[in-house]
């Protein structure tokens, strides 16, 4: 299928790995040109150098904190400036610790709240304006909300509002030719489900590969998701094709969540 997404510019946030890593190659690999940010600028340029040399595609990169609404701001301003007009913005950052709601502080919220749901206003405030100017977009929210996910209290809460923002806005900007969609990713290996494997099984005592085999047998597939599975639906939403999928919650976790809908 061909996806259309040769020339389109694309701006995906919090790259140095994981999902948004692969999310920037695979749109790089269908032909878009792509600007990155994340905190930390070696693994960020690391990250940019290995996407130009695998898929020839020049890739603008800004360290910056997706909580950092200047930042962000300025960001945006550097790729239209770069490439002249920006189609496609992927919205991520890092997910909170997991913790009980006993022992949630109120700072704990607040910095969970700035980290998913005010860096995802963030990147649409500045990102819808220059869409509608062109009469086409596509933003993409990256939030899993179907079913929460036992000891994820902050990630479970304000995921909620972040697929409630993006189902406003799919409402809001559909007459302009945008589309916004969210996914749902379910455990797919990347250094996040390591870090949280190693959390569990220290206060499980089970090994972190029993943790593994645990939630594999959880999922029909009977396996982990990787990070290219996420990004192949993710590069489909961002594209022509996609043209009338709009204010969808999109799982890709191997048929984790057991709901019809
Ligand atoms: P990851 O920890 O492997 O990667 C997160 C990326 O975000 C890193 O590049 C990091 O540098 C960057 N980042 C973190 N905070 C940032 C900030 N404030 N500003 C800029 N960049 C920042 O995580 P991942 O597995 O790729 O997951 C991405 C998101 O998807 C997370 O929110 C995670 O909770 C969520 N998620 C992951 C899974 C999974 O199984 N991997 C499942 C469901 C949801």
């Amino acid at each position: 299928m061909e996806l259309g997404l040769t020339g389109r510019v694309a701006i995906v946030a919090a790259v140095s790995k994981g999902l948004g890593r692969a999310v920037a190659e695979e749109l790089a690999r269908e032909g878009a040109h792509v600007a990155i940010c994340a905190r930390t600028a070696t693994t960020l340029a690391e990250t940019a150098a290995h996407i130009q040399k695998t898929t020839g595609c020049e890739v603008l990169h800004q360290a910056l904190d997706v909580t950092d609404f200047t930042a962000v701001a300025a960001f945006v301003t550097a790729v239209e400036a770069r490439f002249g007009r920006i189609d496609i913005c992927v919205t991520n950052a890092g997910g909170p610790p997991s913790n009980s709601f006993e022992n949630t502080k109120p700072e704990d919220w607040r910095s969970a709240v700035d980290q998913l749901l005010m860096s995802t206003v963030f990147f649409a405030k500045e990102t819808l304006p220059r869409m509608q100017k062109n009469k086409w977009g596509r933003l993409i929210t990256s939030s899993a909300v179907k079913q929460p996910v036992d000891g994820l209290l902050l990630s479970n809460s304000i995921r909620s509002a972040v697929t409630g923002l993006a189902r406003t806005l799919a409402n809001e900007y559909a007459a302009d030719g945008i589309t916004v969609n969210n996914v749902c990713p379910g455990y797919t290996r990347t250094a996040r489900l390591d870090g949280l494997a190693s959390t569990i099984s220290a206060s499980s005592g089970s090994k972190p590969e029993e943790v593994f085999a645990h939630w594999e047998r959880e999922i029909p597939a009977g396996r982990l998701g990787t990070p290219r599975e996420f990004a192949a639906v993710v590069a489909f939403l961002a594209s022509e094709r996609a043209s009338y999928v709009n204010g969808a919650s999109i799982a890709v976790d191997g048929g984790l969540v057991r709901s019809l809908l």
